[in-house]
């Protein structure tokens, strides 16, 4: 062990990896939770005898987690299970139209054909250009810090061959001519916070990451994911704290020197950030910077409603996205609109199916979640708002998809965009931090160790590469190589 030391300020799944890299560096780390629980967006509810997943759930690129235990020579299934998910997903409409997504192409060109048929060229076409973009976009470059604009320069030619200024639909739409199967092969941005008709095609790369490495649940759920991170950083001798909100990070000329949490000064070596950018830039280190940074384009808020009911589904599959009548304008009054949208699209977790330990013998548990506009941008009151859009959206499950929910519902709670805000930091309570369109992305996008201060750095969605499981276990990559 070296005699350096870390801090790293949140316990979300960027800020653990993080957290795990440092210490198996031999560098002292000591984690800084604000919540009772880390975990962050991986929060976990325990409501009548249920287990709820608070936020990821669909683990992708397993192989991204297992090199964190593999830093210490160890065996990431020692500490966790990863489970098979099969389909990946199902695509629903409200017509009754269903989709099933899974890793075999014999079954995805079947339902294509039976679709359009000429659509089923079209999509070997886009896969091949999917695999292209993850070779370039997340093998060569996730884990890569773009400090320097010199380095999106080098990025460049490859960027312009696989036309990175254009979107993922319309990427997909030059492929596929299906109107559903456009939307079956473009939604997956949402995953990541970004507006498939804006995000650039470089996010394409999501449905290769998925062919590729397979859609995976943690045994347990995704808490028992994020405790088995959390056993690997103690078993490691690092050092957790939760109740334990970073009030503040003093600094001394080009260097941060210490957090002040519940009052008391711990000065560190190095710092990192895993809570918001904006939050860290403009509350912990009262930079101009903050002000910057929000201004800066978000991603959509989500408003997500945990239950459970008496009784099992097993028509159901363990992850459905349930596509209402608009895809194009609903998402654009997500993104840009001023209101709440009348109707949704929304995705069903049902992890039951999988994992029958999440609920009572004999019962199931469920998340849905519904993208939302943040509060950047629609000034809408969720304490009024927030039971009944709760109360429509298990009408319309109950309706569409999940006969007699109301009968059987146990259990039930909602986390909307002001749980974001106060619970998370989030600003404007965006559920996926700096939305990712091009000019956010890679050396657009927070860096990875800030310009000014030489020992202070970020981790997580904000930063490079951005959101989403390996997005931020990627960044955990590209800052800890930095820091070490
Ligand atoms: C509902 C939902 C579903 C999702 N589904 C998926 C999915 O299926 N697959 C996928 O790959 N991704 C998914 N995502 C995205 C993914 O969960 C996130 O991008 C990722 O977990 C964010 O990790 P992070 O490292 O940025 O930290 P966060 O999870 O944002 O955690 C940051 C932590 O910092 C703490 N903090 C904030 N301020 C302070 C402070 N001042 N002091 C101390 N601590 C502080 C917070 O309490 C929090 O614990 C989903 C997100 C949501 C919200």
């Amino acid at each position: 062990m070296s005699d350096r030391t870390a801090a790293v300020i949140g316990a979300g799944l960027g800020g653990l990896a993080l957290a795990i890299r440092l210490q198996s560096a031999g560098i002292a780390t000591t984690v800084f939770e604000k919540r009772d629980m880390p975990g962050g967006r991986a929060y976990v509810y325990k409501d009548a005898g249920f287990t709820f997943d608070a936020g990821p759930t669909v683990i992708t690129d397993p192989d991204c987690l297992k090199k964190l235990w593999a830093l210490s020579g160890r065996r990431m299934e020692d500490y966790v299970t990863l489970l098979p998910v099969a389909p990946f997903y199902q695509l629903c409409w409200e017509d009754g139209y269903r989709f099933d997504y899974a890793d075999d192409q014999d079954a995805i060109d079947a339902q294509i054909a039976a679709k359009n048929p000429a659509d089923v060229q079209g999509y070997r076409d886009f896969l091949a250009y999917s695999r292209d973009v993850y070779r370039e976009g997340y093998e060569k470059l996730g884990t890569v810090p773009f400090l320097h604009f010199k380095s999106m320069i080098k990025a460049a030619p490859q960027l312009m061959r696989l036309q990175a200024w254009r979107s993922v639909y319309s990427m997909v739409a030059q492929f596929i001519k299906d109107d559903r199967l456009r939307q079956a092969f473009s939604f997956h941005t949402l995953l990541v916070g970004g507006n498939p008709f804006e995000t650039s095609s470089i996010y394409a790369l999501i449905h290769a990451l998925e062919r590729q490495g397979g859609v995976w649940f943690a045994k347990g759920g995704t808490g028992a994911l994020v405790q088995g991170m959390v056993n690997l950083f103690q078993d490691l001798g690092g050092t957790l704290h939760v109740n334990a909100e970073v009030e503040e990070i003093e600094t001394d000329g080009n260097r941060a020197t210490a957090l002040r949490v519940n009052g008391t000064r711990h000065a560190f070596d190095m710092i990192a950030s895993n809570a918001d950018v904006v939050h860290t830039y403009k509350k912990l280190l009262s930079a101009p910077k903050g002000e910057t940074l929000a201004r800066k384009r978000h991603s959509m808020s989500l408003f997500v409603t945990y239950f459970g009911l008496r009784g099992e589904r097993p028509d159901l599959r363990h992850h459905m996205v349930l596509f209402g009548n608009r895809y194009r304008d609903l998402i654009s009054e997500i993104f840009h609109g001023k209101d709440l949208p009348d109707d949704f699209s929304l995705y069903l977790h049902a992890p039951s199916v999988t994992d029958d330990s999440l609920a009572p013998e004999g019962c199931s548990a469920y998340y849905v979640l519904s993208p939302v506009p943040h509060l950047g941008q629609a000034d809408i009151d969720w304490d009024v708002v927030g039971p009944q859009y709760r109360d429509r959206i298990l009408d319309y499950l109950e309706e569409h998809y999940i006969p007699d929910l109301r009968r059987d519902l146990m259990t039930v709670r909602h986390f909307t965009p002001f749980d974001f805000r106060d619970e998370l930091n989030a600003h404007h309570g965006s559920a996926f931090s700096i939305e990712p369109i091009l000019t956010q992305s890679a050396w657009f996008r927070p860096h990875n160790r800030d310009e000014k201060l030489t020992n202070m750095y970020i981790v997580g969605a904000g930063t490079h590469p951005g959101a989403g499981i390996p997005g931020v276990i990627g960044s955990a990559e590209a800052t800890a190589g930095l820091m070490i």
